[in-house]
């Protein structure tokens, strides 16, 4: 099986429940505090690794307690974490997710994601040279998103983002990408085209394929997936689950494309897999503990 290597972040989600929002300057009591392993590239790592890939993860902790808690959650998970760095004087990224009946909001204070740097990829120019696709997200500074592309690219490895959270990325970059998997909203941040049907996501889809992106695959929660096989453009509705919490399905989908891509499916059946992990995903609360492993998607596709 060929290789798959994250470059991304790390963080430990804090959530808390409020009655209500404080004001400012007042204290209130919250309930149901617990703490998560999070971040995107720490989720898509885990996503693929527990769905059979071999999976390297790439990025920056703080050499603290959250640190050192989220290092052993990606090696009990199967992670190659050879490649994390524990960085001193630097505090691990975190996220405080504050819940109020069911909404949230949430303050991410990136700490040692920030500290991966361009210089830290030429590093591990080797790993990336052996690796059959790079997985890459845009919680990291956007030069070390660019080293990272532009290693990938230059041994002829392919590159999958997941362009999340929206941000800011340069033309001659986007056109370096080869497989990508915006949300509805990602989308519509990139291609200025708001995406609010499937017909928007087919319009949107030209948009960055015409942009040079050969693969484009637009999630659009449970109403699927839009892509390109080739040129024919495609719409496959999600899977029929009980949906619980969103969280992490856009992670689920990616870890899981770059799986069966790295297996040598062809696109369709890449799709299906992946649109199984994210259904999976939505029918169990939480982010990594809600990610399905191999098994829980062979049973649910069981006849
Ligand atoms: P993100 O978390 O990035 O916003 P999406 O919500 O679009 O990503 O979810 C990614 C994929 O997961 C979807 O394309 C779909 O295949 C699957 N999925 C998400 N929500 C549901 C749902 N409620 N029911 C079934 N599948 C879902």
């Amino acid at each position: 099986m060929h290789k798959i290597t994250v470059v991304g972040s790390l963080n430990m989600d804090l959530v808390v429940n409020t009655p209500w929002i404080p004001a400012l300057g007042e204290t209130i009591l919250g309930s149901g505090f617990f703490t998560a392993p999070g971040g995107k590239g720490a989720n898509q790592a885990v996503a693929a690794a527990r769905l059979g890939g071999s999976v390297a993860m790439v990025g920056c902790v703080g050499n603290d307690i959250f640190g050192q808690e989220l290092v052993k959650n990606l090696t009990d998970n199967g992670v190659n974490i050879e490649h994390v760095r524990l960085l001193d004087n630097t505090p691990t990224g975190i996220a405080m997710i504050t819940v109020k009946d069911g909404d949230n909001f949430i303050i991410v204070n990136p700490g040692a994601n920030a500290g991966l740097t361009p210089e830290m990829i030429e590093n591990i120019e080797d790993l990336i040279k052996e690796s059959y696709i790079v997985i890459i997200q845009l919680e990291i500074p956007v030069e070390t998103v660019e080293r990272t592309i532009c290693l990938a690219k230059k041994h002829g490895v392919k590159v999958l983002l997941n362009p999340a959270p929206a941000g800011n990325l340069p033309e001659e970059l986007l056109q370096k990408v080869d497989i990508i998997t915006p949300n509805e909203k990602e989308c519509e941040f990139l291609t200025g085209v708001a995406v609010n049907c499937v017909e928007d996501a087919k319009a949107a889809l030209q948009v960055l394929k015409g942009r040079g992106i050969p693969q484009v695959l637009i999630t659009l929660g449970a109403g699927g997936v839009v892509y390109n096989n080739g040129d024919e453009v495609v719409h496959k509705p999600a899977r029929c689950v009980k949906a619980v919490d969103s969280t992490a399905a856009g992670d689920a989908f990616t870890g899981a494309l770059a799986v069966a891509i790295a297996k040598g499916k062809q696109i369709g059946d890449a799709v299906d897999f992946a649109s199984i992990a994210g259904a999976l995903t939505v029918t169990k609360s939480g982010a990594q503990k809600s990610l399905p492993a191999k098994e829980d998607v062979e049973d649910f596709v069981k006849p």
